[in-house]
């Protein structure tokens, strides 16, 4: 399984990286864990325009999905059009959400050129990937993903405050995504993002091989959110995410 961060900028595009997207091939096949904004433009320095076979969209806030706009418009009008439609495995409301962004109708919205497809927790397959969803911690309804293929295993937070159930979706991970939004300071909002000694808590009870700190907020000095995931007790590798960068799990 070959991981590639296309975008990992927190909250919104950063002049270094689109918000949240994440490519994951293995046996030919291309499954995106998120499709935030500006992620579609750096997508195709790494794969073509078409070649996306599955999207998994941890939760409906815009820097992880909006995305998913431009794409529809790639795949409905495209040169070939109409394209094979894609599966989309989002929180149930995804259809109507992502059509009032868009600005069409519910009907047909999106379904021109995606088949959602409900997440609930628990395991599926998508390809050659065994999926699990875990409801993590966060204002609305959002997943963290483990997804395992060959032997190897990438682990992805989403967004989430501290969370018991991110721990085990990562349990035993060869590298677990884990964000990091927040800069330690005092009396910060619960239930809702991760400092990175938090992360590197969460990499440290799950027992991860490697830990990324993603979710990178531009308005923070990232070596300070890498300095406070050296106090998280974790003592495995620790890098800050950047887009473009590809982990080789084989
Ligand atoms: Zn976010
Ligand atoms: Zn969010």
């Amino acid at each position: 399984m070959k991981v590639t961060i296309v975008g990992c900028s927190g909250s919104y595009p950063g002049p270094d990286s689109p918000a949240s997207c994440y490519l994951l091939e293995a046996d030919g096949f291309r499954m995106l864990l998120d499709f935030g904004s500006g992620s579609l433009g750096a997508l195709q320095r790494h794969i073509g325009l078409y070649d996306v076979d599955a999207i998994c969209l941890s939760h409906l806030h815009a820097d992880h999905c909006l995305d998913m706009c431009g794409y529809h418009v790639a795949r409905t009008y495209g040169p070939a059009a109409p394209y094979p439609k894609v599966p989309v495995y989002a929180p149930a409301n995804a259809p109507v959400r992502l059509s009032a962004a868009y600005g069409m109708p519910d009907e047909p919205g999106l379904e021109t050129a995606f088949d959602f497809v409900p997440l609930t927790p628990g395991s599926f397959e998508i390809g050659p990937f065994t999926l699990t969803a875990g409801l993590v911690n966060h204002p609305v309804e959002a997943y963290g993903f483990r997804v395992a293929s060959g032997g190897k295993s990438v682990a992805y937070s989403g967004d989430t405050g501290e969370c018991d159930e991110l721990v085990r979706l990562a349990s035993g991970t060869d590298l677990l995504l884990c964000e990091a939004s927040f800069i330690e300071q005092p009396d910060l909002p619960t239930d809702l993002h991760l400092t990175g000694r938090q992360a590197a808590e969460h990499a440290a009870k799950a027992d991860v091989g490697r830990l990324v700190l993603t979710h990178l907020v531009p308005w923070n000095d990232q070596a300070t959110v890498l300095d406070d995931a050296s106090k998280g007790g974790y003592h495995g590798p620790v890098e800050l995410a950047r887009s473009g960068a590809v982990y080789d799990l084989a």
